[in-house]
């Protein structure tokens, strides 16, 4: 592949075959941005997202790239390929991420490290790998696809509310480290979004958790699609080190 440096800005999203990963991609692809579609096991290939991506805003360019992100050398593939195609890398979500909940005194040390890797070491090599080439472009925007389990906590989910409040911490101290670099960093904290993710709770977990809602409903994966693309445009040039819920109200 030729490294040409075209003057589109490129996102790179992860976890971006299904659910709100899919959905920041079609927004940023309609915003003006080029995609990097990373995925990991969804079969057959998603190229249902990369057609929509390029439909919204004709002449978009998108790749999609399977990797295992809780791999360094799948990260260094992922970022590696996108410098070679594109030459640049403006906005870096790391959104990917799993549940595998239960109750701490039954959780294999396994089923707290898988979550733990998935969700938020991957987040740290990728934003170290795509750190040093935002650092070269004087300007770069990292989004982390947090939870309010990582703010708040959640009885079942001790693997996943410590990953999702890691991420919290990591988005802290890269916003103080990355600023002078004219880089930002910040995290989403969303509640219960309708996702493949949510559909397997049962019929009594949704009803419960509907009537802890302001808003008495789940939200969407554009809820959440919209505030990263504000994050990533120029508008939100002085936000950083920030962590911006959206819940519908779950936990006023
Ligand atoms: P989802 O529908 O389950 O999608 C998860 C995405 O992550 C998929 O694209 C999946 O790829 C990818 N992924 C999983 N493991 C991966 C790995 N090792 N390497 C690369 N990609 C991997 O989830 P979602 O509901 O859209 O959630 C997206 C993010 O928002 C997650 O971080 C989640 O924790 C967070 N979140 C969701 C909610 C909610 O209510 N839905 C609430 C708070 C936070 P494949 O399908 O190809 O495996």
């Amino acid at each position: 592949m030729t490294n040409v440096t075209s003057d589109t800005p490129v996102a790179l999203v992860s976890g971006a075959s299904r659910g709100i990963g899919a959905e920041i991609a079609r927004t940023l692809a309609a915003k003006g941005f080029d995609i990097v579609i990373v995925y990991y096991t969804t079969e057959p290939v998603p190229t249902d997202v990369k057609e929509e991506c390029e439909k919204l805003r004709p002449g978009t360019k998108v790749i999609m790239i399977p990797a295992d992100v809780s791999l360094e050398e799948d990260c260094k593939r992922v970022v590696n390929l996108t410098k070679d195609t594109f030459g640049r890398v403006d906005v870096l979500v790391n959104n990917a991420g799993i549940t595998r909940d239960g109750l701490a005194m039954r959780m294999s040390v396994d089923q707290f490290t898988s979550v733990i890797n998935t969700n938020l070491t991957s987040a740290f090599i990728l934003s170290s790998l795509c750190l040093a080439i935002m650092a070269r472009q004087k300007h770069g925007r990292i989004i982390n696809m947090s939870s309010v389990s990582g703010v708040y906590g959640n009885p079942g989910q001790a693997n996943y509310s410590a990953s999702k409040a890691g991420l919290i911490g990591l988005t802290k101290s890269l916003a103080k480290e990355m600023g002078s670099r004219n880089i930002t960093v910040n995290a989403i904290a969303p509640g219960f979004i309708e996702t493949p993710m949510t559909a397997s709770l049962s019929e009594e977990v949704k009803k419960a958790a509907i009537g802890r809602i302001a808003l008495g409903r789940f939200g969407q994966p554009k809820d959440v699609a919209a505030i990263i693309a504000f994050l990533a445009s120029d508008d939100a040039a002085y936000i950083t080190g920030q962590v911006i819920e959206v819940s519908g109200g779950l936990t006023l």
